[in-house]
Order: C-alpha cells, then structure tokens, then sequence
C-alpha cells in the first residue's frame, strides 16, 4: 500500500497559540507549566489533525519553541558556554537565551546569530561549532515528544535536521577549521539518538538534509555517503527528506546511499521524480512531494494522481509514499479560519490543513481506485479550470503592455554622468547630503488612529488628517534637525508591502494567515493571485502634501517590484519573472505620477533583492537578469533631472556587486555602520560609479551614537569613497525607535556631515 506523510507541521498554531504562549512566558506573565500545557495541546492537535486526515506517520519535533534548527543544536549538545556550564539538561531558559540573549529569570548573553533558511522567510539560529567540540544529549525534547505521541496512539515519525546539513548551517568560531572535520564526532551522536528513538518503538526517523539541494563541494559530497552508511540499520529506518529544489548533480548521491528512504522535492523537483524513481536502489522507497509546501495554490490533484501512477508503475505501491514538498511550516494553518476571502478565492487556495487532505486524497486514489474519491477528484479539477479560466487572473490591458515591453523601458535617457549635472542642478544639495531611509517612528498615536480607523471609530477624513498631522510634524522635525533631504515618514503604511498590495489589483489578504518568521514573530504575506494592476495613484498625495511644506527636496517613497514579490505568495501559473515585470510597470506609473507631481527625487526600496538569490549558482543569472530588469522598468520612466535612489538592508555585496551596479540607481543607501564600512570596499573594488549612502548608525539598538562615533565612519568612508558620491544617512528606516532615540541621533549624524563639510 502506498502511505502518506507530512514532513512537518506549522507550529504556530492556527489562532498564534504558540507565540501568545511563550510572548506571555517570557512576560512573565504565565508560568513555565502554563507554557508546557500550550505546547502540548498544540502538538496533540496537530497531530490529530495529521491522523484524522488520513496520514500514515505524525512527525515529531517539528514543534518548537522558537527553531528547529536551535533544537537539534541543544539535543546535539552544542550550547556555548556563555550560556551554560553543561550541555547538558539544557532547562528553557537557557534555551531562550540562546535564542534571544535574555531568559525570564533575568540572565543575559549575546544570543546565537539568526539567519536566512535556505531561500525562505524563516530564520534559524546558527549553530556555534568548535574544533574538537564535544556532542552530549543536550536536551530530552525529542524523545518526551515521541513517547507522548505513542501514548496517544500514534506513529510517531521524528524529524530532525541531519549531521550534513545541521553543520554546513553551523558557524566556525575560535581557531579556523574546517567545520566538515566535526561530522566524525557528530555521527556517533545521531547514532545514539536513532538508537534511543528506535528503543522507544519509532519504526522511522526523518533526517532533513536539504543541502542536497545546493552546489555542494565534492567533500560535502563524500561526507553525506560517509555519514549514512554509518547511520542506517542503527534501529530505526531512516527517511533522508532533500527538499526546497531539485537534487540536480546530487542526485546520484542522494541515491546511492542505503537509506530506507528518500524524500524528494515533486514540486520544484518535478521533472526529476521519475528518473529518481528509476535509480533508487530496491530496498529504498521514495516519498514524493508533490504538494507544495511552499505555497498557497490548491493542487490540480487529477494530474497529480497520473503522475504519481507512474511512479507506482515503476516502484511498486509499497514504494511509494506521498508528502507535501517540504514541512508546511511555510504555509498558514487552515483556510477555515479565513472568512475574509470570497468564495471563488477560496476556492483556489489550500493551507496546511487542506494540504494533508490533499495529500491523503491522492494516497486514497492510489489504493483505492478513482470511485471512492471521485467527487473530491472533480472539485480539484473545477477549482484548477475556474482558475485557469478567471478573468480575475488574466487582464488584457496588463497583457497587452507587457507585451508591448522595449528594452528603452528599461533604460534612463541617459547615463549616471550626465543626469547628476541636471540633478545637481535640479537638488541644489550640499556636498555630503544627509537624509533617512523613509520610515519615522510609529508612535502610539499612530497605531491608535489607525486602530479606530479599521474600527470604523474614525471616519477616512479623520484619519487622514491624523497622518497628515503627523506628517507635517515630521517635516518640521527634519527642518530642525537640519537634513537635506527629507522623507515624508511613512507614517501612513503598517507594513511596507501590504501598503501597495492593497491599492494594487491581483492582491488578495487574509486575516488569519500566518506564517513564522523567526520565534515568535509571524507575517502574513499577501496573495498575488492575478495579473498586477494599479488602478490609481497610492501615495502621490502624501507625499506632494509633504513636498508642499517644505523647500528642502522631498523623497517619493515606494517599494520595489522584487520585494513586493519577495514577501508575497506568489502565483504558480506563469513565471515569477512575469509577475515582477507587471509589478514593475504599475510602480512605473507611480513613479512617473510622482515626478509629473513635482517630487525631484524617488526612491524605491529593494531589501529582499537578495534573498530572492536562487539556491543554486547555475539559476543565479537569470534571476538576477529579471530581477534588475523589472528594478529598471520602475524606475527608468524618469527624466534625467530626476534622481532615483534604492536602499538595501545589508551588508553582503560581493556577490551580487554587478548586479547592484546594473540597477543603475543614482543613489544607493545601504547597511553599513555594524560592518564598520568595510561593506564600502566592494564599491570601491568594483569602481561603482552612482553614489552611495553608507549606513552610519545601526538602527537596530536604541543606542544613540556620538557625533565622533559617525565622524570617523564617514572618514573611513572617504577613504573608500570619493566625497562627492557619499550621502550620509541611517542603515535603514527607524520605525521601530522612538523619537526620543531618533531625534539626537540624527541631530548627530547632521553634525557629523557639516564637521566632515568644514574639512575640506
Ligand atoms: N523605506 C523603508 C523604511 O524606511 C525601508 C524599509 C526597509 O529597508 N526594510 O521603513
Ligand atoms: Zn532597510
């Protein structure tokens, strides 16, 4: 028979039960018992629901507290000292100070690192590795969970990230060495807990190894058969789950190793599926992800179901297992609990939920025949044609300009040389300008107006005299303060992608779909579900407001086409590149609206340009190609005399300097001032002609930094640099300070630039 799993669950819970639970732990608000019970309710639900559905397995240990890759961390044992003596018993306390350098017994660390997972939303917290480090049971989570899932009555599958992958994420520290040199001890310590997983009746365990899904040195390589064929017939089977991409070069890797099974991507990795099929070795089964985990689309399940016959031709039904591409923790938890959506929306979507009936649905049809699941099977395909079908989706006139696209919309009239004389001419700056990356504290009566506005207590009007108010008093703030360039403050937008997706055509919103960031904190991205149009203009009157008070030059600020995309649910039915491309012309418009209104500069920020990076070297180029390209249709609708500036909150260039230089942005503001400018020597390297706005001050701590402190930032920065391409302003927007940090902080950073003027 073929079986059907999941590789993970979101742990979040679907009304945020986790995050009010540990948020009200860390308060102290609850106790440490309040906040066990949250968390076993949540996974005996989940679990449940996974049951219910009809999957075979319940993974374990896809609940979490705040990471999973921090969990496999403690149970490894690899907790830095600064925040225990032992590895082992690591309590929750010490657990949440790895995770947020502070515990609610008051003790304080510099927390681990948090960073990017693969080429999702979520972050993890980076293991600490060390030569010759140690691997002890740190923590006994893994097996409590699994014993409480067998005493409900399940089959408990659980899941943990594999050695490979849970050292290639890890970060040397001390002495330099070669982090691959740890596997050898790490083996013998998932050897251990497969054996305790097995003692305590797990017929699988779950190893997530999705670097096989990167452009892996040949060690790696040699390291991943090493490490499992040391790690099968240990007890339990064992399940190697490669997702977020295809295996591409791995592939023969991945199927040469004796493992009991082996997951793989059906999505991304679509067209592999059968040829892995083919070269998996008898005694291995293959569990094919053909739902996406990624995304909110429902399935077209009859196509499916063909596909997956062949596999079963090919394997045998006891072969054959049938999962989501990846863990559902990407997607919100139950469409259900949506009742914002019209029904025809609705109807196109699946979340996690949906997904595990998908997912047995397909099981079902296998084992069973059409018959028993045939009306379920018509209601996939009538959701599949009413989609393909909608003229919600396709609109002519976004068809028609896409088609009619010149590669001299892509193109400013002329080169940087010559449009900074009119831009001169037209800005009249000092030399060394200072300005701020957009957004102005979100102050408590700034959410309050809003509050009563979605509550209907304040009427449109009032409420647009409450941003208006409180524009007015951040232009005068600035004027006092003494920038030369001002912004507006953005105090209209709660989120700077929600704000234009909402104005936008093709975006829908939920009201309960959640996704985990990092720990705590969730988002919910919008849904881009049809062809981008701006019906009209979304942010001219705030800021043509903002330019009347004021002589100073006033910045127009929008958000980028590939950031839009980036922290959106992106539509499955035409190219990613596509959907940036009508993105970019209705902010094309916007940006044109905005010059014809008399702002002289613009700027449009793109901070997701590089998480949007593809996880393999040989996808880079093309994503980078249309990722500029729909940047340049934005922005080149311009005159010469208007200056476009972009922002970008980081401070890792190397690899993508070219790409930044093609932008062809007239200024570019970056992250810089925790990298103590060394950021700048990339520009410096690549002869980056267009001018650059170096971060002086982190914006991330409420510290407010001296004026010398920013003086020698900008001197290290004219060494790079020459001064008359420097702007001086933060390292990104400060909505999140107040402006008691805000207002001397800038006051510095004024100070420091006319220091910097008065030598010359
Ligand atoms: N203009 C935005 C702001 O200042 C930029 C935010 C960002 O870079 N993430 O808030
Ligand atoms: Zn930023």
């Amino acid at each position: 028979m073929v079986q059907a799993h999941s590789l993970g669950f979101p742990r979040i819970g679907v009304h945020r039960e986790m995050k009010k639970a540990v948020e009200a732990y860390w308060s102290g608000e609850s106790s440490r018992e309040g906040l066990e019970d949250a968390g076993r309710e949540l996974r005996a639900r989940h679990w449940r629901q996974q049951a219910e559905a009809g999957l075979d397995y319940v993974p374990v240990g896809d609940f979490s507290w705040y990471d999973h890759v921090l969990d496999t961390s403690v149970l490894l044992g690899a907790v830095p000292e600064r925040f225990s003596k032992s590895a082992r018993n690591v309590d929750l306390d010490t657990y949440f100070r790895m995770a947020r350098g502070k515990s609610s017994d008051g003790a304080e660390a510099t927390p681990c690192e948090m960073t990017k997972w693969f080429d999702t939303n979520y972050h993890y917290l980076v293991p600490e590795l060390h030569a010759g480090m140690i691997f002890e049971q740190g923590s006994s989570k893994l097996f409590d969970e699994t014993r409480d899932a067998i005493e409900q009555g399940y089959h408990p599958k659980p899941v943990l990230v594999g050695p490979l992958t849970w050292l290639w994420l890890g970060k040397a520290k001390g002495e330099d060495f070669d982090k691959l040199e740890l596997l050898d001890r790490l083996i013998p310590a998932y050897v251990r807990i497969l054996g305790r997983l097995s003692e305590m009746g797990a017929e699988w365990v779950q190893l997530d190894e999705p670097i096989l899904a990167l452009d892996l040195p040949e060690e790696w390589r040699e390291g991943f058969t090493r490490a499992y064929n040391l790690l099968v017939n240990r007890g339990p089977k064992v399940m190697v789950a490669a997702y977020y991409g295809s295996l591409g070069d791995n592939r023969d890797l991945a199927c040469s190793v004796p493992v009991d099974g082996l997951h793989v991507d059906g999505v991304r990795g679509a067209s592999e599926l059968e040829g892995v099929a083919e070269a998996l070795p008898p005694g291995t089964l293959l569990s094919a992800g053909v739902i996406d985990g990624r995304n909110v689309w429902r399935a077209d399940l009859e196509q499916l179901l063909a596909r997956l016959r062949d596999l079963e031709r090919v394997l045998g039904s006891e072969r054959l297992w049938v999962a989501p591409s990846c863990s559902l923790l990407h997607v919100p938890v139950d469409l259900a609990e949506e009742h914002g959506l019209d029904e025809q929306l609705r109807g196109w979507l699946a979340f996690a939920v949906q997904k595990l009936d998908e997912v047995a649905l397909l099981k079902r049809a296998l084992n069973e025949g059409r018959e028993p699941v045939a009306k379920e099977l018509t209601v996939s395909a009538a959701a599949a044609g009413s989609r393909r079908e909608s003229d919600r989706v396709r609109r002519d006139g976004v068809r028609e300009r896409l088609a009619g696209l010149t590669p001299a919309m892509a193109r400013r009239d002329h080169p940087y040389a010559e449009r900074r004389r009119h831009q001169r001419t037209n800005l009249r700056l000092p030399e060394l300008p200072t300005t701020s990356i957009g957004s102005f504290p979100q102050t408590a009566e700034i959410r309050r107006a809003r509050r009563e506005y979605k509550a209907g207590r304040l009427s449109e009007a009032d409420y647009d005299a409450a941003m208006k108010a409180t524009i007015a008093e951040d232009v005068r703030l600035q004027e006092e303060i003494g920038l030369d360039m001002l912004v507006h403050g953005e105090p209209e937008r709660p989120d700077m992608v929600e704000y234009f997706g909402q104005q936008l055509d093709g975006f829908a919103f939920t009201t309960n779909g959640w996704v985990q960031s990092y720990g705590s904190r969730c988002v919910r991205p919008p849904v881009i579900y049809g062809d981008v149009n701006r019906p009209e203009p979304m942010t001219v009157d705030w800021s043509l407001y903002a330019q009347s008070l004021t002589d100073k030059p006033m910045k127009g600020m929008l958000t980028g086409p590939v950031t839009i995309l980036q922290w959106s649910f992106v539509r499955d039915d035409q190219p990613r590149a596509d959907t940036a491309r009508q993105i970019a012309l209705a902010m094309r418009d916007e940006v044109s609206d905005l010059e014809s209104a008399g702002l002289r500069a613009i700027q449009v920020d793109e901070p997701a340009l590089r998480e949007g990076l593809p996880l393999r070297r040989a996808d880079r180029q093309d994503y980078l190609d249309w990722a500029v390209e729909a940047f340049r249709i934005a922005t080149s609708g311009v005159s010469d005399a208007t200056q476009i500036h972009t922002h970008m909150c980081y401070a890792e260039f190397n690899d993508i300097i070219e790409t930044i230089a093609a932008l062809d942005a007239d200024v570019i503001s970056v992250e810089a001032s925790r990298s103590e400018m060394e950021l700048l020597e990339v520009f410096r390297d690549y002869e980056y002609p267009n001018e650059i706005g170096p971060g002086v001050y982190d914006i991330h701590s409420p510290r407010v930094p001296s004026v010398e402190e920013m003086v020698a930032l900008l001197e290290k920065a004219e060494q790079v640099i020459p001064r008359d391409r420097l702007w001086v302003n933060p390292d990104c927007g400060l909505k999140t300070r107040g402006w008691e940090q805000v207002r001397p902080a800038l006051g510095h950073m004024v100070a420091a630039a006319r220091k910097m003027r008065e030598r010359q």
